[in-house]
């Protein structure tokens, strides 16, 4: 076929075009739901000319690459409002974000906050008005001239700053236009539901220099339902937000005295050490060896493990005796070690260390968040020391681990496997052998899972989990990689079946992560409400009266032999308050003890959130709530 034909399939159906020729030229109705479609990765609208040969796949909003182009012509909306109702504003850029989409624009005046809404109505109306968006491509000359009669001065900035050669775009809806590439929905009619959400200042180019631009940041969906669902899940999302949460339930604060690392009150200490608790009981059984190794070393070791190279910046350096020592990071290089102790044979293989030990990591101060992003940090870490042969039955069992952890905690997961870089290191067959496996294990428990093709890190392909939180938002939290290199750097060997020394394949792996931050997760995406087995203060004893304190202490203490985190509630207060407060602070279970209890030897139970469950004979409830209160491993 000839350089200038393009030949390609839409729906199964076979199309040979002139080079250039839009998709909608091809008199095909595209799905109701399409914003866009991809070609070859990349992404088109309708109108962009097709200079490839291919099979075309549609975009809706539920892909991420149709969320921007709904996202972006959203943008053009609001500049079309903005225009309207002051037409000597100017224009600067206005891309799709994550989460929605916003403009820089240059207003004649501030723009307050309470005018949005009639920002929002007008977009509203040009919505209504279904007004066909349509591309125009330009030249240079034409391009400046159509800008200049407009009166935007940043497009001109823009268009002078476009190389020689480029196509230059615009698009048109109605009696707008935006200097643009592309792409764009087809019409301003398919943006049904929107909102504007803030504004804000932004220097033209993020230059100080420049003048300041009004930012005005809105989101948009297909349908009003999208949108409010959005809208609570943002709502929701502040509500929960663990860096108010956690200090409001006594878990855990933060200090000026410490950036970057966390004070745990005793209530958070209680959580932290519950979830570590669950990570031994999960691990123990399953093979796995607590060890704890240093936490400074000479630089001599993190050069030899390549982080002086790759991670220097994120260490803590200390320097003394004419000596630099740095403080761990992770701990691989220590395993590595403690591995190199003794003469390994394939039969100790494989060899699980775990270590909880405290990891320091500089991240800059502007970059700290909450438990999201510290200094200070513990892992559910584990390096496994395995033969090639075993990579497959090893990984398995990490799965396991994460199924068990993820389902425990109610959290839906998504795999990605990352596969051999252009510079990866070690031999083209380990790397096929080791993924192959890789996608056998995934296969196997008919996981789903996505492919990141030449993601992995150079020493080795590796899978990462990202785990799904009650409000829809994703987290990676587990991972579990491959390292061909550190065993080669630290010259690890094992004596095989036929005598000769070989090399293991060492798997770095975590669960949780960093327990600070899987915290922090957890109480957002409970909204603090813990389930009973994690919950740091399981049981509250309240006394009606203070002549029943006995009888409560009796009872919290009972609960405490038993292995229940319990506490009576001491203080001289009416009932409906304690329990009340209780509430508030979302204990699991409640115990109210009153005059008739102590007589009948009885404790009257209200558990969250089945309510009020009635009288209950004590001490036999006791076993009723060790039960419910087990950590489920
Ligand atoms: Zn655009
Ligand atoms: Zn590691």
């Amino acid at each position: 076929m000839s350089r200038d034909r393009v030949e390609l399939i839409v729906d199964d159906q076979a199309f040979e075009v002139e080079a250039g020729t839009p998709l909608k030229a091809l008199g095909i109705t595209p799905p109701p739901d399409a914003v866009a479609f991809t070609l070859n990765g990349r992404v088109y609208d309708f109108q962009q000319g097709i200079r490839d040969s291919g099979r075309v796949a549609w975009l809706t909003f539920r892909e991420h690459a149709g969320r921007e182009v709904f996202r972006h012509s959203s943008a053009h909306l609001l500049a079309q409002a903005v225009k309207r109702l002051w037409p000597e504003a100017q224009l600067g850029t206005g891309p799709a974000t994550e989460e929605g989409f916003y403009y820089d624009i240059l207003l004649p005046r501030p723009l307050g906050e309470s005018e949005l809404s009639s920002v929002e109505e007008e977009m509203r109306r040009i919505v209504q008005e279904d007004l066909a968006i349509e591309r125009l491509e330009l030249s240079r000359e034409d391009a400046m001239a159509l800008f200049r009669d407009r009166g935007e001065g940043l497009k001109l900035d823009i268009i002078a700053r476009i190389p020689d050669g480029t196509t230059i775009s615009a698009y048109r809806q109605g009696e707008f236009v935006d200097l643009c590439t592309g792409p764009h929905l087809p019409s301003t009619g398919r943006i049904r539901a929107l909102k504007l959400t803030g504004v804000s200042g932004a220097y033209w180019r993020g230059d100080e220099a420049n003048p300041m631009l009004t930012r005005i940041y809105g989101t948009s969906y297909p349908s009003q339902e999208e949108l409010d669902a959005h809208l609570y899940r943002i709502e929701e999302a502040k509500r929960r937000d663990h860096r108010r949460l956690g200090p409001a339930l006594g878990l855990f604060s933060f200090r000026e005295e410490a950036p970057g690392f966390t004070f745990w009150h005793p209530k958070g200490q209680r959580l932290y050490r519950t979830l570590e608790e669950f990570s031994r009981r999960l691990q123990e059984p399953r093979g796995y060896q607590e060890v704890a190794t240093p936490w400074i070393y000479r630089v001599g070791l993190w050069k030899q493990s390549g982080h002086w190279d790759h991670y220097r910046e994120n260490m803590f350096v200390i320097e003394r005796e004419d000596e630099t020592l740095g403080v761990k990071p992770m701990n691989c290089p220590g395993h590595c070690l403690l591995f190199q102790s003794e003469v390994r044979s394939y039969r100790d293989l494989p060899i699980r260390y775990a270590e909880y030990s405290p990891l320091s990591r500089f991240e800059r101060s502007g970059t700290l968040h909450g438990l999201m992003r510290v200094r200070g940090l513990h892992q559910d870490d584990a390096h496994l020391f395995v033969r090639e042969d075993q990579i497959g039955e090893e990984m398995q069992g990490v799965l396991d681990l994460v199924d068990h952890v993820y389902r425990t905690f109610g959290m839906p997961y998504e795999v990605v496997l990352s596969t051999r870089p252009e510079d990866y290191m070690g031999a083209l067959e380990l790397w096929e052998r080791a993924e192959s496996a890789l996608r056998e294990v995934l296969e196997r428990r008919g996981l789903p899972y996505q492919i990141n093709p030449g993601d992995g890190a150079f020493y080795g392909p590796k899978l990462d989990f990202y785990a799904v939180d009650a409000l829809g938002r994703r987290w990676q939290c587990a991972t579990a990689q491959l390292d061909f290199q550190l065993p080669v750097q630290f010259d690890l060997t094992y004596v095989d079946r036929d005598g000769q020394a070989k090399r293991p394949v060492m798997i770095h792996r975590a669960i949780m992560g960093s327990l600070e931050r899987f915290i922090g997760i957890l109480v957002e995406h409970y909204g603090g409400d813990f389930p009973l087995w994690l919950a740091p203060i399981q049981v509250r004893v309240i006394p009606v009266a203070d002549a029943q304190i006995p009888y409560a202490e009796r009872v919290a203490t009972s609960l405490g032999s038993a292995g229940i985190r319990a506490e009576v509630d001491r203080k001289n207060q009416k009932l409906g308050y304690k329990v009340r407060e209780a509430e508030v602070d979302k204990i699991p279970v409640v115990l109210v003890v009153g005059r008739r209890d102590e007589e009948q030897g009885t404790v009257s139970v209200r558990m969250r959130p089945e309510g009020d469950l009635g009288a209950h004979p004590w001490p036999d409830y006791l076993e009723v709530l060790r039960v419910k209160a087990a950590m489920p491993v």
